[in-house]
């Protein structure tokens, strides 16, 4: 049974989303603080965070960043009022998978809670391209034996293009199989694609490279004589 924390200081919000997913077969857990999820998540295993951001004690975007510094990878999905475009994008780059904006039906949350479960449960365990390699479940890539430390965003970018690998990958296909509501988040692609292309350099020299392709995408590169 997934194990879902849900962060949220609107009792009823709170209330209605926990009896929901419970129905739906989750294993719910709540928090309605920062410092509450924080204990919760250093005790107890979970495989998807609700996060709400306007907490009484700090903010939801700050948890997920400090989430993410010590390696948690757990699927984050961002629930709130705030509509701006500048803290959607802000909530992706901090390391949010996704958001959904209040007021929303719960069909929709549970849809995006199936996708964010999906997404991790499909990926192939272990790709394999010439000397680079890419373990999914262990969230490592190795280039001839030396390791490389990716994020996960960084992870799934580059396992789509060795799926794809000699073929020019859309960035529309990239941001749709990375995040929901690929126009909004358009450019948080950059920054994940020019981190990933400086690791994968600091390792691999010019063995493998993603080109970019003018007006169509990014290829993913094998030099075999390098
Ligand atoms: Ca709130």
């Amino acid at each position: 049974m997934p194990r879902i924390l849900i962060v949220e200081d609107d009792p009823q919000i709170s209330k209605s989303l926990k009896l929901n997913l419970k129905l739906s077969g989750f294993d719910v857990q709540d928090a309605s603080t920062v410092s509450e999820a924080w204990s919760a998540l250093k005790n107890h295993h979970f495989d998807l965070v609700c996060l709400d951001i306007g907490l009484p004690d700090g903010n939801g975007l700050d948890l997920c960043e400090k989430i993410r510094t010590t390696g948690d990878d757990v699927p984050i999905l961002f629930i709130s009022a705030l509509t701006e475009e500048k803290t959607v994008v802000k909530a992706i780059s901090s390391g949010g998978d996704d958001y959904l904006r209040k007021p929303f039906g719960m069909d929709e949350l549970k849809a995006r809670i199936h996708k964010a479960l999906r997404r991790f449960s499909i990926a192939p365990t272990v790709m394999n391209l010439g000397p680079l390699s890419v373990d999914s479940a262990k969230r490592v890539a190795t280039f001839a034996g030396q390791l490389i430390t990716l994020s996960r965003k960084e992870l799934e970018i580059l396992m789509i293009l060795m799926k794809k690998s000699g073929d020019v990958v859309t960035r529309e296909s990239i941001l749709s199989l990375l995040y929901d509501e690929s126009e909004t988040f358009d450019r948080t692609i950059d920054s994940h694609m020019s981190h990933l292309r400086k690791k994968l350099r600091e390792v691999a020299g010019v063995g493998i490279q993603i080109v970019s392709v003018y007006g169509l995408g990014y290829r993913l590169e094998l030099n075999q004589k390098a």
